[in-house]
């Protein structure tokens, strides 16, 4: 019944989380009837971030620089590194506001089932980092999810063969919490009371 532009439009906007067939239907008319200037904005700003975004060359958070701003910031402690799963773990750390270290995105968690990796995750690229900038102590801020201990406790060994102080955040992060839904106090309390591994 839609015509074939139409129903592409339908079926790429399901690529979305949480986006099932009718909300995807309801958004593509919602553009091409009402929303034609919106609906130009949204292909224009995804174009252009799709070709320019990549990862920091450093922290491998997504920038669409070489070096993200806080890997380039010289107020922040790069003995110091926070390992995290997302970009957005980094925005909801960043709120708590009482961390001045800089950060290291995995972009993932292990996921043997889905070919996700030590690779995948840029675990070569972390050992590197923390030789380079002689870090000395590494917080695991991965989710309190089961991918997430896994994670964490691979990255733990990992880090403990450079012999740097590596420890956990744990108090106030609920079991099966995702960081980036945890309150900015809560995350405070959570980086202080992190526990040594
Ligand atoms: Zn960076």
């Amino acid at each position: 019944m839609f015509s074939p532009l139409i129903k592409e439009l339908i079926e790429s906007l399901r690529c979305l989380p949480g986006v099932g067939p009718k909300s995807a239907q309801k958004m593509a008319l919602y553009l091409l009837e009402r929303e034609h200037q919106g609906a130009d904005r949204l292909a224009n700003s995804l174009r252009e971030a799709l070709d320019k975004v990549g990862r920091c060359s450093s922290c491998r958070t997504l920038t669409e620089e070489t070096e993200c701003s806080l890997c380039q910031s010289s107020d922040r402690d790069p003995k110091k590194l926070c390992i995290v799963e997302t970009p957005a773990d980094v925005i909801a750390i960043e709120s708590a506001g009482t961390f001045d270290g800089r950060y290291f995105v995995l972009l993932g968690h292990l996921s043997p089932i889905d070919g996700i990796g030590p690779e995948e995750l840029g675990l070569d690229r972390l050992e590197q980092l923390v030789l380079h900038n002689s870090v000395e102590e590494a917080i695991i801020a991965t989710n309190s999810t089961i991918e997430g201990e896994a994670t964490c406790h691979y990255i733990a060994e990992l880090l403990k063969k450079l012999n740097i102080n590596v420890s956990r955040i744990a108090h106030g992060v609920p079991m099966g919490g995702e960081l980036e839904y945890v309150d900015g106090n809560t995350l405070a309390l959570a980086l202080e009371g992190r526990k040594t591994l």
